[in-house]
């Protein structure tokens, strides 16, 4: 499942790219989107902030429709200062968004990785490949 918790870890894997440019993923031409209602689990959540990119995030979640997530970032490595309410909006942009059909484009090779069925098809070609 492409939910944004998983795609604010990714980056293009491509050996043309490299971090930070290659990251985040960018959506394209997404045409299905599927909310899917996760348990709220806040120790879970306290516990991953500090892996997340807030910038990215946002403009990740705002590529989606989701405006929700402030433009200052709250500061992820006192997870226990986050408000309940920004925990809630997070708990939302993270795990409920799934993209069922769509792109992830690289912003630096503008590699296109297809979503489809909710799987992300990640794989290159083998000149491509880093090693
Ligand atoms: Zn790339």
């Amino acid at each position: 499942m492409v939910r944004l918790i998983t795609q604010n870890l990714l980056s293009c894997p491509s050996r043309a790219c490299a971090y930070p440019t290659n990251f985040p993923l960018s959506f394209r031409n997404v045409t299905k989107l599927e909310m899917v209602e996760a348990d709220f689990n806040e120790e879970f959540l306290r516990g991953v902030l500090s892996r997340l990119e807030w910038q990215a995030l946002r403009k990740s979640a705002a590529e989606l429709g989701n405006t929700d997530l402030p433009e200052q970032s709250p500061d992820l490595t006192r997870p226990e200062a986050i408000p309940l309410d920004l925990l809630k909006s997070l708990h939302h942009v993270l795990l409920e968004i799934v993209v069922a059909d769509g792109e992830m484009v690289c912003p630096q090779c503008e590699h296109v990785y297809r979503i489809k069925d909710s799987i992300p098809n990640m794989l290159l070609a083998e000149h491509e490949i880093r090693r």
